[in-house]
């Protein structure tokens, strides 16, 4: 097979640990050199506010707000199996205070049938979209790490009859996510991972109830955006994250693992890879000059890439310099990403065309610099 005709995402790849991701590296004193433990410090130490438009403490604490429920009750931003997205609460616990008699179950005589209700009650629920996926043992990390404690270990806990996942996208707002790299779209990211645990934990009750087990998951346990994309949800991007059909990057995935007999979806092609050859906006804003315009291939940078892989590859250590550098994040490369639009009828119809008729993809990235997308918006316009 030619390399340019590979599919992006394919490859041979091991289990990633977790332990190498860029947000346990600076939290790791038995591993990491000097410098990514500086990084930590300053990143996650007590930080110092003065006016500086869109880094002040009224916005520090609207995005700490956003964050609150994931970050006092939900944990699926560190570690598995802990507050919000514990595996296996008492199901005799559950059973007295749902009033369901234990031991009752639904029987799931049509799979099909039983995928088309979990979504619908998935989506009532308040998901932005959902998906299944096969659970594909490759996705599970081989180790967690909690960077709290420094405990590392196997993850082989998981049965085999956990077959599938349901993959969920939870939106983050289109307004605040203009304000990146300012702390107005670090609270569109905290309300999207509030959201998650909300959602995982939910959905992965309404599981339970039903007589079935569910391990719910946030950025614990597995790799979120390979399930999505096995889940139909959307395609890899340039910038290493998911771009989903109605919303391109600007969401967060939550999954709940489960022996619940469902049918996986299909993965999908929404024209990514073709406008990502031609495009390159994001690698060109990037800050910290972390994503590539290089052509895909399937070797990482660093040990906190999943190597094997055809994809673009970004530097995660260059991106955490800058969000270091930031006193913040930064979701630059999500603001400017030429998928990133309002959910309207309009963008839909364009959508359309960039699926459909990827010949015409640089007029399409001319017309959306000539129409200002992806320009940043000041803090200040958001409190008017
Ligand atoms: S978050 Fe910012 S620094 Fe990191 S890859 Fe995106 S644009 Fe670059
Ligand atoms: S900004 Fe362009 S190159 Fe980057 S992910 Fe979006 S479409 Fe692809």
């Amino acid at each position: 097979m030619k390399k340019h005709a590979q599919k992006i995402g394919s490859g041979e790849v091991g289990r990633f640990d977790q332990r190498n991701t860029m947000f346990s590296r600076p939290k790791d004193p038995e591993r990491s050199h000097a410098k990514v433990l500086e990084m930590g410090k300053k990143h996650y130490g007590v930080r110092s506010f003065k006016d500086n438009e869109g880094y002040t403490l009224l916005d520090w604490a609207f995005a700490m707000g956003s964050w609150y429920l994931e970050r006092w009750w939900g944990f699926g931003n560190i570690v598995g199996n802990e507050g919000l997205y514990e595996w296996y609460p008492d199901p005799a616990e559950i059973a007295a205070r749902d009033r369901i008699p234990p031991g009752e179950k639904w029987v799931v005589s049509d799979p099909l049938e039983m995928t088309r209700i979990v979504k619908k009650a998935a989506l009532y629920m308040g998901a932005s979209a959902v998906g299944i996926c096969k659970v594909d043992r490759r996705w599970i990390y081989s180790h967690r790490f909690d960077p709290r404690t420094l405990d590392h270990s196997a993850i082989d806990d998981i049965p085999n009859t956990f077959e599938y996942a349901i993959v969920m996208l939870h939106e983050m707002d289109y307004t605040l996510m203009r304000t990146a790299p300012a702390y107005g779209e670090n609270a569109a990211t905290g309300r999207g991972y509030s959201t998650m645990a909300y959602m995982a934990s939910s959905v992965a009750h309404f599981v339970r109830d039903l007589g079935y087990e569910a391990i719910p998951s946030g950025n614990d346990t597995a790799l979120s955006i390979p399930m999505a994309v096995d889940a139909g949800l959307g395609e890899l991007g340039r910038h290493g994250l998911l771009i989903a059909p109605r919303f391109g990057p600007r969401v967060r995935i939550s999954k709940v693992l489960t022996n619940l007999p469902l049918v996986a979806d299909k993965p999908i092609d929404i024209g990514v890879r073709e406008m990502c050859a031609v495009c390159g906006k994001c690698a060109r804003v990037c800050p910290g000059q972390a994503i590539s315009f290089d052509k895909p291939t399937t070797e990482g940078l660093t040990i906190s890439n999943n190597h094997g892989l055809y994809k673009w590859y970004i530097n995660p250590e260059k991106c955490f310099q800058f969000w270091v550098r930031n006193k913040g994040d930064c979701a630059n490369c999500i603001r400017v990403c030429v998928f990133n639009k309002p959910d309207t009828r309009f963008h839909s119809f364009i959508r359309w065309h960039v699926k459909n008729l990827p010949r015409f993809d640089s007029f399409y990235l001319w017309m959306d610099d000539l129409l200002g997308y992806g320009k940043r918006m000041k803090m200040e316009e958001i409190w008017k």
